[in-house]
């Protein structure tokens, strides 16, 4: 593992957040898009069922997917931005079969604010390993998603919308089969 259990849960979160944008249809459309992603990603507490709150969930997407790709101090500001303005105040809590975390945010604050305290944090982890690095654009030349990188040797490239990694290594696969075909057409291409 390279960063705390629950750290790992809420950066890949965070991706997942982050990706929603990239989909067609939005997942964060409408409410029940918006309930269905928070129950995928077990994120439990309040809601007020709101266009206000799916917007500034919306909103918080934008920013997350700015801070990925940003430098590490533009992304150390971001963090800093996103946690004075949900009011951030960490609390040890333990909920719903998770053992104890963090909680930066009363249960019954803005969703918003509750899951863009819980991204920072995360993020916040990665500034101080020094793993900016993880943090990843998806190597598919035609996606935009995110990624967090979290194993060992540092080798995940695809964002895990619209299976990239399968769709590059079909590509390659069919490269590979072509390049074979045109070498293979010398010998055989005439009897
Ligand atoms: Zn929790
Ligand atoms: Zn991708």
């Amino acid at each position: 593992m390279v960063f705390a259990y629950d750290t790992e849960v809420a950066l890949a979160s965070a991706a997942a957040l982050v990706n929603t944008a990239f989909l067609d249809p939005d997942p964060l459309a409408d409410d029940p898009g918006l309930t269905l992603f928070l129950e995928q990603e077990r994120f439990s507490g309040s809601r007020t069922h709101t266009a206000a709150e799916r917007q500034a969930v919306q909103r918080l997407r934008t920013d997350l997917l700015q801070l990925w790709d940003s430098s590490e101090e533009t992304l150390a500001q971001g963090i800093n931005r996103l946690l004075a303005s949900s009011q951030a105040l960490p609390q040890l809590v333990r909920h719903d079969g998770w053992g104890w975390h963090l909680h930066c945010t009363p249960p019954d604050a803005d969703l918003a604010d509750r899951m863009a305290t819980e991204a920072a944090m995360a993020l916040a982890d990665v500034v101080r390993a020094g793993e900016l690095e993880r943090l990843r654009i998806c190597a598919a030349p035609d996606c935009s998603g995110v990624l967090i990188d979290l194993s060992r040797n540092r080798s995940r490239r695809y964002c895990g919308t619209g299976n990239c990694g399968n769709r590059e290594n079909v590509r390659a696969y069919r490269r590979r089969l072509a390049s074979n075909l045109l070498e293979n057409q010398q010998p055989y291409g005439l009897p």
